[in-house]
């Protein structure tokens, strides 16, 4: 199994509109953040997690539809409906000429979705050009070719929302809290991405150190920090996790990571 990192910033991206800090001015490719999406690729299955403002460019740039490449797009998995994991939705289309393409997600995220993106759900005059997408509620584990994916129940501030499991791995972005049960549907997780938002704590966010503490719990012993603010640099938040996430394996992610993990575990 294959992770590409699309996108590893927070809500706003980074560099920031009309921005001119250390960040947002620096030449370090890695602190150019898109908004925060995972690609995971196994034997037979491509799947999505989230679709925000950058998302055909993230697509473009990671091949995915593409002959030879990640031709097919095979689910779209949503951690939430706020505006930064779902505005790249409609630009999905390309990716369903041939196929309607299943979106799950919680029933907030359903339920918003469906409101927020309305016109795709009515009938309208042929040739009008939407995405062939159709909504399902994540109640349960799902298998989407060799992937067995469990949804994990997190709390953003006072929303609910969904992490994703895949084996080994397991996907956390916008979490300020995770309950005691999905703790235990963590267990076994060894690659942990968890967002960090900035050193700072945050009513609705873990901040970098509460998401470390996080990967703590869940015994990670690989962690990579998405969803990032532009108060830290890479380079600052790299020696930062050397010093105090190392027993975790932590490091912040980028745009263009891929990691490898082995598909043995189920
Ligand atoms: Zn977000
Ligand atoms: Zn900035
Ligand atoms: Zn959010």
């Amino acid at each position: 199994m294959r992770v590409h990192f699309l996108g590893s910033g927070t809500s706003f991206g980074v560099p920031v509109i009309g921005c001119s800090c250390r960040t947002c001015v620096s030449t370090d490719p890695r602190d150019a953040r898109y908004r925060s999406s995972v690609l995971v690729e196994a034997e037979g299955a491509t799947v999505l997690v989230d679709a925000g403002p950058e998302f055909r460019l993230q697509a473009r740039r990671v091949g995915l539809g593409q002959k030879g490449r990640l031709e097919r797009l095979d689910a779209l998995l949503l951690t939430h409906s706020h505006a930064d994991h779902v505005a790249g939705l409609d630009d999905v289309r390309p990716l369903t000429n041939d196929r309607i393409l299943p979106v799950y997600g919680n029933a907030e995220a359903i339920e918003e979705t469906r409101s927020r993106f309305e016109y795709v759900f009515r009938q309208t005059q042929v040739g009008g050009g939407k995405p062939r997408i159709e909504l399902f509620l994540a109640s349960g584990a799902l298998d989407i070719g060799a992937l067995r994916i469990i949804p994990l129940p997190l709390l953003h501030g006072a929303l609910p929302i969904l992490g994703w499991r895949f084996g080994r791995f397991a996907y956390i972005t916008d979490c300020s809290a995770i309950p005691e049960p999905s703790l235990a549907l963590l267990r076994g997780v060894e690659v942990l991405t968890i967002n960090g938002l900035r050193w700072r704590p945050h009513a609705t966010h873990f901040s970098v150190d509460q998401g470390i503490e996080a990967a703590r719990l869940v015994g990670a012993r690989e962690t990579w920090l998405t969803h990032i603010a532009h108060d830290a640099t890479h380079e600052e938040l790299e020696e930062h996790c050397a010093k105090y996430g190392a027993d975790v394996g932590a490091r912040p992610a980028w745009d263009g990571l891929v990691i490898e993990i082995g598909s043995d575990v189920g």
